[in-house]
């Protein structure tokens, strides 16, 4: 037996499912879940002592791979000053004003310990600013598990949603409408029916919550524009795309798309923090000020602004803004993901993939999806002997396939090429 099946075994005694957040427990993929003892770099090692190139980094915050030096020196440094004193301190300022000088679009950041901390405090600061209740989400979206947010659409535009997992009352999710990603046309008739009712919208700009979806130009070009003319905020969940696609995020992607474009309240997570307990929502001064102590909006947490989890999050953002650094990381995984397309189709797979920055997703269907429904056409059986075939190669991947990847600093065109040997064998 080995020793990621001991483990597991005895994390099912004492964990529900033996993890302790469940895309982790590989239910999609089937097998035994990876014990991951260390992290070195590109990659992970395995309680078997196994390794792997690793495409996951931690679902997005190791943008500078594993143990960088510089983010490991500030971490130690911070824990000796102190773990948590619950009263203000300079770095979290320090913070503040790295994040705002990269993302115009805010004034003023919060901060918090989860993205799913961030997008809850970001509807209630919308709900609060504006005086309305409901807003819309989109199919194949995930901001976290608040339970407005774990919402499935009803049936048609003029019924609210029903809840996605058991717990949550129908009352709560009776303020959610669920849409369809890329869908204009939705859009348009749900503000037609509930505009002056909404308090904001709440989008991935890049949806890796199915896989890699990108929002379309136009979708979100009216988005902004129904939002502005309804007088609902418009919230860009960048929990995930946030200094992962870009240095300006996601929505300096969009600004260079659409003239004038940019969201009223951004939420960040993951890179923020470089692996540490940290996210973030921010907005113009004029919204935020809702918030307590200044504004009747509560949002409070013992651990927020952690002086080590900022100590990581700053080291982090301060590597990833030295000059080329995403020009190095967007053309690394642009090969990798080039890389496997062209794999694919000498091997006759149906296969389309895109990335944006250092994340990535590819699909084994013969073009891109921009909707869940399409992400979902995937042959799954196909994509489960893909991943598993991979990861007994030494390649780490998402163990779901509505899950984007993620390249880091860390990973050298040995990688990839290694990376694209293992692809090879695999498809065929
Ligand atoms: N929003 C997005 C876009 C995410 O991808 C995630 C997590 O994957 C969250 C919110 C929730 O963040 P957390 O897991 O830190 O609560």
């Amino acid at each position: 037996m080995s020793q990621n099946d001991t483990l597991f075994t005895r994390a099912q005694r004492v964990i529900p499912g033996g993890v302790n957040s469940p895309v982790r427990a590989f239910r999609a993929v089937g097998g035994t879940p990876r014990f991951i003892a260390r992290g070195e770099g590109a990659y992970i090692v395995d309680a078997d002592g196994k390794r792997y190139i690793d495409y996951i980094g931690s679902w997005g915050p190791m943008i500078l791979g594993h143990g960088h030096p510089a983010v490991i020196d500030a971490v130690q440094r911070a824990v000796v000053e102190g773990l948590s004193f619950g009263a203000p301190t300079e770095r979290e300022i320090e913070l503040a004003e790295e994040i705002l000088r990269l993302v115009p679009s805010c004034e003023q950041i919060r901060l918090v310990s989860s993205g799913t901390e961030a997008t809850m405090s970001a509807i209630r600061l919308a709900r609060g600013a504006t005086g309305r209740n409901k807003f819309i989400k989109f199919e194949g979206c995930y901001h976290g598990h608040t339970d407005a947010l774990l919402v499935k659409a009803g049936s048609g535009l003029a019924t609210f949603g029903h809840p996605t997992s058991a717990g949550v009352p129908e009352a709560t999710a009776q303020h959610t409408l669920v849409l369809e990603y890329n869908n204009v046309e939705q859009l348009e008739e749900a503000f037609a029916l509930h505009g002056a009712e909404l308090a904001c919208v709440i989008v991935e700009p890049i949806a890796g919550n199915m896989n890699f979806v990108r929002a379309s130009v136009p979708f979100m070009t009216r988005l902004r524009e129904l939002c502005s003319a309804h007088g609902a905020l418009l919230v860009l969940d960048e929990v995930m795309t946030g200094f992962r696609v870009g240095l300006r995020s996601a929505q300096g992607h969009y600004a260079d798309l659409i003239p004038g474009f940019k969201p009223d309240i951004s939420v960040f997570g993951k890179v923020i923090g470089g692996g540490m307990p940290l996210a973030a929502f921010g907005a113009s001064r004029d919204i935020m000020k809702h918030l307590a102590p200044l504004g009747g909006v509560y949002q409070a947490g013992t651990l927020s602004g952690n002086p080590v989890a900022t100590a990581c999050g700053l080291a982090t953002l301060r590597e990833i803004a030295k000059p080329g650094f995403f020009e190095a990381l967007s053309a690394r995984t642009r090969r990798l993901v080039d890389g496997l397309t062209q794999v694919a189709a000498d091997n006759g797979v149906p296969f389309s993939a895109d990335s944006e920055g250092g994340m990535f997703g590819f699909f084994l269907l013969p073009s891109l999806p921009a909707t869940y429904t399409e992400v979902m056409r995937t042959d799954k059986e196909r994509f489960n002997r893909f991943f598993h075939a991979m990861l007994d190669d030494g390649v780490y991947l998402a163990p779901a396939l509505y899950e984007a990847g993620f390249v880091s600093a860390a990973h050298s065109d040995a990688d990839i090429d290694a990376t694209l040997d293992a692809a090879r064998r695999a498809l065929r």
